[in-house]
């Protein structure tokens, strides 16, 4: 059941993950895929081309207005031969940077169209100057002037409109960018948050199942899984320390009469105040665990025969003393226990167990309610 809960976690845990992966994969597509277009492009020297040339038209408006003045003005008509020379390599300037950025073409067509337009009819313009210059009349000039001021006016003016949008496009976009990095950072800390703790959750429930599955629920007491986790190190201790360490497995004696005169339940009682009892006689560095049924087991560190035969006499005496009251039951009961101890090289705690076993059996044949080493 546990097995099943924490394999569905995991498979939520790997679901939840690979959907928000997938999800901020797929945002970082979109805008990475719509940033490719504007983030890098630096409008601003296209900027600069274009509006600098818009004083042109102010200056091509000025010049015409002096000539209708003053036809004959050398001061204007050099101004405007001037502008004629300096306006097509503007437009050829812009038409350049226009063509190298990242514009879309169909964005610029019409307004570079129109420039370009300019630029062809520019030498007619100057043959015409050059007309006045001998005497001829400004008239034709002038007109040509005024449509050729508005067509760069016009054509300017929507560059302008058109970069400046780009340009504040790009900024959100960089701004929606920086949100995107921001959510994800966030997303990401999230998700190793979660992580964390469903790992601790995880690492919680496991020690918890490992409790459990140490600890015999009936009387509180480790169980042999319990005891085996001390064996080893403690056979290793003694043999590094050179001192005993001594083994008592304990039966109850004829248990099942219990079970049968009085029910199960009652025996279930009288194990809970064994166990107590045992408890209460061993020392802190001795391992007590319960090895199934009316079986237990003392596990004695630094404990020589004597020392070991002592508190398996101390048990069987306060076990065969608990009153009816203090068992539940109008009942008594006797314990029998085999003990065995080890000092030599090599202990084996199989061995040990083997002999204190015997030790066990024979208290048994000899009349139970006793100790016997083995
Ligand atoms: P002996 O003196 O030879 O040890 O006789 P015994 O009756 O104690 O031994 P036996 O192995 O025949 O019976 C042990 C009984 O312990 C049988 C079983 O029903 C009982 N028992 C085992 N575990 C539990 C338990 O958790 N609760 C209760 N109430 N009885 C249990
Ligand atoms: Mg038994
Ligand atoms: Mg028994």
């Amino acid at each position: 059941m546990k097995r099943r809960e924490s394999k569905s976690l995991g498979w939520q845990l790997g679901l939840g993950f690979t959907l928000l992966a997938g999800t901020c994969a797929i945002a970082i597509a979109f805008y990475a895929f719509q940033a490719r277009q504007f983030v890098g492009a630096n409008y601003t020297a296209l900027v600069a081309d274009v509006v600098r040339p818009q004083l042109h038209t102010v200056l091509l408006r000025t010049a015409l207005e002096d000539l209708r003045e003053h036809p004959g003005d050398p001061d204007a008509a050099s101004r405007l031969d001037n502008l004629l020379w300096r306006v097509p390599r503007h437009v050829d300037g812009v038409s350049f940077g226009l063509n190298a950025s990242r514009l879309s073409e169909s964005d610029y067509r019409d307004s570079l169209a129109r420039l370009q337009d300019v630029k062809q009819r520019l030498p007619e313009m100057q043959q015409q100057l050059d007309e006045i210059a001998s005497g001829g009349s400004p008239e034709i000039l002038l007109h040509q002037g005024q449509m050729i001021e508005n067509d760069l006016a016009m054509a300017y003016s929507d560059l302008s409109e058109l970069l400046h949008s780009e340009a504040g496009e790009q900024r959100i976009i960089m701004e929606r960018l920086g949100q995107t990095v921001a959510v994800l950072v966030f997303v990401i800390l999230l998700l190793v948050a979660g992580l964390l703790v469903a790992l601790l959750r995880l690492k919680r429930e496991h020690q918890r199942v490992m409790h459990l599955s140490q600890v015999d629920e009936l009387t509180g007491l480790g169980n042999r899984r319990y005891l085996l986790n001390f064996t080893d190190s403690l056979c290793q201790q003694s043999q590094r320390n050179e001192r005993p360490l001594s083994l008592a497995l304990l039966d109850i004696d004829h248990f099942k009469q219990v079970n049968d005169t009085f029910g199960h339940p009652a025996g279930d009682r009288v194990l809970q105040v064994f166990a107590r009892t045992l408890q209460g006689e061993i020392r802190g560095a001795d391992v007590l665990a319960r090895m199934g049924g009316e079986e237990f087991c003392v596990l004695m560190p630094d404990t020589d025969a004597d020392g070991a035969r002592e508190l398996a006499e101390r048990v069987r005496a306060a076990v065969a003393s608990l009153t009816h009251q203090e068992l539940g039951s109008a009942t008594s009961i006797t314990v029998s226990l085999g003990v065995a101890t080890g000092c030599q090289s090599g202990l084996d705690f199989k061995h040990l167990y083997a002999r204190a076993d015997q030790a066990l059996y024979q208290a048994k044949s000899k009349g139970r309610n006793r100790v016997e080493t083995g």
